[in-house]
Order: C-alpha cells, then sequence, then structure tokens
C-alpha cells in the first residue's frame, strides 16, 4: 500500500494504522533513542574513565617520584611531557598554577596557551580530577579532556596534569550504531507493514465483496453471491449473506407471484365494476344530482382510480420480472405530450388547477418512442402534479431541445407542497411514499422511471418545500 493512501485511509485501515502501526513506530522509536543514548554513555563513560585514570595516575607518579626542588621538578615534567608515549592517541599537558600550559607532548606547541576549558580552572581550584567534553578553543574540534591537579612531593599544588583526546573516532562509532539502529528500526517496521497489509487485505477485501454484495441486495438484487475464500469467519459470514440472498430473493419471487396474480384476478371485475357504472350513468332514468347518480359517479370514479392502480402493480411485476417491454415508432413528442395534457386538462379543471404549455422547439421532433408509455409517463407526473397542488395553482409544462446533448427535454412544474430534501433522493424507489397521505400505491415515479430508462432517456425530479417540484424527462433524438 502505498504511504499517501495510507494517510487517506478510513475505517478499519485508519484503526490498524493508529493502533497497531502507530504502536509499533513508537516502540521502534523509543528502542531507537534508548540505544543511542546508551551506546553514547558508553562510550564517553569508558573514555572518561581511562583518562581519570591515566591523569590521576601520570600526576601520582610525577609527585612521587620527581625531585621536590621546582625547577628540577618541572624539569621532569617537561622530559614526561617530551618522551610522552602514547602521543598517538593522546595529548598531554602540565598546567601551571595560572591555568596556562608550560609543556605539551606536541612539541611544545602549546606552551603559554590558555587552554581555557572548565576541567582546567576546577581541577586547579577544587583540586580534584575533573573533565570536559566539547570544543577545544584552540583546534574547535570536540574533544574529551581530563585535568588532575599536580603537587611537589611535599603536598603543595604545582599545578595540574591535563590529557586530552579527540572525540571525533567514538563520535563516529556511536552515528554508525544510531545509524545502523535506525536502519534496523525501519527494517522491522517495512516487515510489520507488509505482513499486516497483507492479512488486513485479506480480511478487507471480502469485507469490500460482502459490502457490495449487501449493497445489491438493499437495491433489489437477489442473485448476487460471495465467493468463499476462507474458511474462517469472513467465509462463514459470505455464507451467510449468500444464504439470506437466496432467501430474500425466493419470498421476492413468492411477493411478485402475488402481486402479479392478484392484480390480474381484479382486473376483470374492475373492467366490469366501471364499464357498467358508466353505462349506468349514461342510459339510467335516474334524475340528474340523484342520490342515484352521485353514487353511480363515486363508483365509476373509485373503480377507476382502483383499476389504475391494478394497471401500475402489473407494471411493476413486469418490471421486477423483466418483462417490460416497449415497442418503438417514430413519433412526434410535443404532439403526443400536448395529446396526454389535453386528455387530462379536464381533470385538472375539476381540481381547479390551470395548465401552460410552451413549445421552444419550432419545428416537429420525431424521436424513437412507444406512444401509449410515454403518455401514460406524461399522464403519471400530470397526475402527482394535480395531487400535490393547491386549488386554483398552475402547473406548467414545456417542451425544448437540448442540440448539443442530442436530447427532447420535457419539463412539467407544479407549485405544489414540494418534496422533503431528506424524501427526494427516494422518491423514485418502487413504494416509496415519504410523507405523502395522498391515495396512490408509490409505484408510479418508479414505473414511469423504467419506462423513460428503456428509452435511454432520464427522469429527475427537483423540488422545494413550499414551492413546488419539476419533474424533468430527458429523451434521446436518435
Ligand atoms: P404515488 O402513486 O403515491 O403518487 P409516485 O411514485 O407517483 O407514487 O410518487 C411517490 C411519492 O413522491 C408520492 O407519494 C409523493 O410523496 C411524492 N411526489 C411525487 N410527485 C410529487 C409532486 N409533484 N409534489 C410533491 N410530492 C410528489
Amino acid at each position: 500500500m502505498p504511504l499517501t493512501n495510507m494517510f487517506k485511509a478510513k475505517g478499519l485501515k485508519r484503526r490498524w494504522l493508529v493502533n497497531n502501526l502507530g504502536l509499533v513506530a513508537l516502540i521502534l522509536l523509543v528502542f531507537v533513542a534508548v540505544f543511542c543514548i546508551t551506546a553514547y554513555n558508553f562510550y564517553y563513560t569508558n573514555l572518561t574513565s581511562q583518562l581519570i585514570a591515566r591523569a590521576d595516575t601520570t600526576a601520582l607518579f610525577l609527585q612521587t617520584y620527581q625531585s621536590s626542588d621546582p625547577t628540577l621538578f618541572f624539569e621532569n615534567t617537561r622530559r614526561y611531557a617530551e618522551e610522552f608515549v602514547d602521543r598517538d592517541k593522546m595529548e598531554f599537558q602540565v598546567i601551571q598554577r595560572n591555568e596556562r600550559v608550560r609543556y605539551s607532548s606536541s612539541d611544545g606547541l602549546f606552551s603559554g596557551f590558555d587552554p581555557g576549558t572548565p576541567d582546567v580552572a576546577t581541577a586547579l581550584k577544587q583540586q580534584k580530577t575533573t573533565s570536559y567534553a566539547g570544543e577545544d578553543s584552540f583546534t574547535k574540534e570536540r574533544v574529551l579532556s581530563v585535568t588532575a591537579p599536580l603537587y611537589f612531593p611535599n603536598g603543595e599544588l604545582a599545578g595540574a596534569v591535563r590529557m586530552i583526546t579527540g572525540l571525533r573516532n567514538v563520535d563516529q562509532i556511536i552515528l554508525t550504531l544510531c545509524l545502523i539502529s535506525i536502519f534496523v528500526a525501519v527494517s522491522i517496521f517495512g516487515f510489520v507493514l507488509f505482513t499486516n497489509s497483507y492479512f488486513l487485505r485479506s480480511i478487507l477485501n471480502p469485507v469490500q465483496e460482502i459490502n457490495e454484495i449487501t449493497k445489491q441486495i438493499a437495491a433489489g438484487e437477489y442473485g448476487g453471491t460471495i465467493e468463499k475464500k476462507f474458511d474462517d469467519e469472513i467465509g462463514e459470514l459470505a455464507d451467510s449473506i449468500n444464504f439470506m440472498s437466496s432467501e430474500i430473493g425466493k419470498s421476492e419471487m413468492l411477493k411478485n407471484d402475488f402481486i402479479s396474480s392478484v392484480s390480474h384476478e381484479l382486473r376483470t371485475p374492475l373492467t366490469a365494476i366501471t364499464g357498467w357504472a358508466e353505462t349506468l350513468q349514461q342510459q339510467s332514468s335516474f334524475e340528474k344530482d340523484s342520490l342515484e347518480q352521485r353514487g353511480l359517479a363515486v363508483i365509476a370514479r373509485e373503480s377507476q382510480n382502483l383499476r389504475q392502480m391494478v394497471e401500475e402493480l402489473l407494471d411493476f411485476s413486469r418490471i421486477q420480472s423483466g418483462r417490460m417491454v416497449i415497442n418503438k415508432t417514430p413519433i412526434d413528442i410535443a404532439a403526443e405530450l400536448e395529446d396526454s395534457m389535453f386528455s387530462f386538462e379536464q381533470r385538472l379543471r375539476q381540481d381547479g388547477l390551470y395548465v401552460t404549455y410552451e413549445n421552444r422547439m419550432g419545428d416537429d421532433v420525431i424521436i424513437q418512442g412507444d406512444r401509449a408509455r410515454l403518455h401514460q409517463v406524461f399522464i403519471n407526473i400530470l397526475d402527482n402534479a394535480r395531487k400535490y397542488s393547491l386549488p386554483g395553482g398552475t402547473i406548467d409544462l414545456s417542451i425544448s431541445l437540448d442540440q448539443a446533448a442530442g436530447m427532447v427535454e420535457i419539463r412539467i412544474t407544479d407549485h405544489g407542497v414540494g418534496i422533503a430534501p431528506e424524501d427526494l433522493p427516494h422518491i423514485k424507489q418502487k413504494f416509496y411514499k415519504g410523507k405523502s397521505r395522498q391515495p396512490g400505491s408509490g409505484i408510479g415515479l418508479a414505473v414511469c422511471d423504467e419506462i423513460v430508462m428503456l428509452h435511454n432517456g432520464t427522469l429527475t425530479l427537483e423540488s422545494k418545500v413550499g414551492e413546488g417540484t419539476t419533474a424533468i424527462i430527458r429523451l434521446p433524438l436518435r
């Protein structure tokens, strides 16, 4: 997994990053820090104690075995400095009481020079061996210097002896060790990252697959099955979901069969009821506005509504079983829209609603479409506009051409109650009615959407609560 992706990670990956990798990184960081500090302390302590021992024994040697005559004493220390055997490893200096160098193993290079490091002053003032690690005032290099007080044989302070060694080698060793420890830590981190991401992928990939399939199931597709890759908890989950999917699929089929057969059974008596109600209305000798006439009008209207519902249910079961087909022929789309509008105008007027119509296309536009099905879509959307409009309102229809996209665009706008934003994304789903209390099965728009899709077009709804709704139907020119 690339590092940049890791930082964009969400969910499980993020938790893994923070909990697991974060902890490993912290432990490795502590390990590197402790290792480097220990290495530093070890080398510096070792070197300091070696130098202290050397300075102390040298001071003792010079005090014990040399003459108590100051001139002779210092003459001997000069000779000791000149003959100093370890000059390749360190420098030896004899310091006067005024903190200046009297003799040095470096061929008198530093004679009269004031080293200026704190160990010299402390050793002379407090008369105790003192060490200092830091920059040398002369060479500007990092050095370790140890100064031990030097006494004449009679115990009087003669000055001090100073051992100085460069720290470059030691620092180099410590740096190398630290770099090695960092390399080891990074390698461990890389290994943990690799093994864990493999493990994580073996969990996440099936989980993602399961997620996809459950989304499909939620959207009404029950066929998909999840491949069982591992015989573990994830595999068991895959089995359960596959079983659930097939069971839902079976009951869904049962439901569709039931809806289909009930709708078919209802259609025949409903046709008879509507037919007889209309016949009686026209031919009976009942007086106008008599109770019988009004009763017949109610029977005719309500049975008509019921028939429409039954037709929608039949369409629904056609969609579910993939039997919904459209028969495309060349049609004048504006004329079809106008026909639907005129046939529905009477119904709208009964509810005190008015229609405005605008054809912005100019010439007749012929498209390939199913006349009856498109009529059904227009009527359905007009009926929705009617149901959710306020009395005295208008419904605005327009048809225009989107040449660039090669589409005809039909807009049906009402100025009614509108659709709540939380309902809007679901409004085309089957049986979804939102907060509506109006009669209807909630599948009208689902059927319209399917019909428009079968024409390779789109149906979208735009709405604002309290302002109204616009249904936009876009159909391809070719
Ligand atoms: P129904 O048969 O219930 O009208 P539809 O699928 O046609 O079913 O509509 C689904 C839901 O969408 C309706 O119940 C209603 O809540 C909402 N709806 C559709 N059209 C409009 C509209 N023009 N104004 C307000 N709400 C609408």
